[in-house]
């Protein structure tokens, strides 16, 4: 196990622990130092790679710019609290799991966390042993649900999944079917890159395709629809040797 990140806007230490066989991704927003970090040290002798957010906003940023399988939200944030990013979190992703702690048993807070989205509840102080069941609960669950997300959202774009349509500013985009299955395919691989290769597969059904420049033109047509500078691309970007990946 290997801890490659610290950032420093953080007040307290904020780790992005990497497991080279890690299979889920879990978002521990927390603003208790101590909580936050023998969260994260649990987690991470699981299996789990794990990232730690001291703020909701923080947390936010992050929820952009990665994907998660799980989110342990505490309710009483600086800020934004707990209540209100579960119902953002809801507003553009009604599938990923979110666990809520909170530091009563105040039955209000209970209730109110289920009602907007939470999927379950921790009253602190809890032991680390319940919370790693409970994860393991919630992510079997949603492992088998069918994909029910209805839209994502990366600053001004948002990704209608359920009607396969794409706004920009609210706009409307007009893209080919194949261009949204590139689109669709690459935000739900993020932060992985995908070869040509793959996304021919992938998008197209072929194992083989004699040109490969479909798939390049496919990209520089959705650069062309989706970035505000097309030659320098934010969006869908290109990991040389790897293929492209979306890092919106
Ligand atoms: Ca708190």
């Amino acid at each position: 196990m290997t801890t490659v990140i610290v950032h420093s806007w953080a007040p307290f230490r904020v780790c992005l622990y990497i497991l080279p066989l890690a299979l889920n991704k879990i978002l521990v927003i927390e603003d208790e130092r101590d909580m936050a970090n023998a969260i994260s040290e649990a987690l991470a002798l699981h299996g789990y790679s794990v990232v730690c957010a001291e703020s909701a906003e923080t947390g936010e940023d992050m929820l952009h710019a990665h994907h998660f399988d799980l989110i342990l939200l505490d309710i009483r944030l600086p800020g934004m609290d707990g209540f209100e990013m579960c119902r953002n979190i809801r507003n553009r992703d009604d599938r990923v799991p979110v666990i809520m702690l909170t530091a009563c048993g105040d039955e209000f807070d209970r209730v109110f966390g289920l009602e907007i989205g939470a999927d379950d509840y921790l009253i602190k102080p809890f032991s680390l042993r319940e919370l790693i069941a409970r994860i393991k609960v919630r992510l079997r669950r949603s492992e088998h649900q069918p994909s029910a997300t209805k839209s994502l959202s990366f600053g001004e774009l948002r990704i209608d999944l359920k009607n396969s349509r794409v706004f920009l500013k609210e706009h409307p985009v007009a893209l080919t079917t194949s261009e949204f299955g590139i689109l669709k395919l690459l935000v739900e691989e993020r932060p992985y890159a995908l070869s040509r290769e793959t996304l021919l597969q992938r998008v197209w059904g072929y194992s083989y395709y004699p040109n490969l420049r479909i798939v390049d033109n496919h990209i520089l047509n959705l650069r062309k629809k989706l970035e505000s500078d097309p030659r320098q691309p934010s969006l869908i970007v290109t990991r040389h040797g790897a293929g492209y990946c979306f890092a919106g």
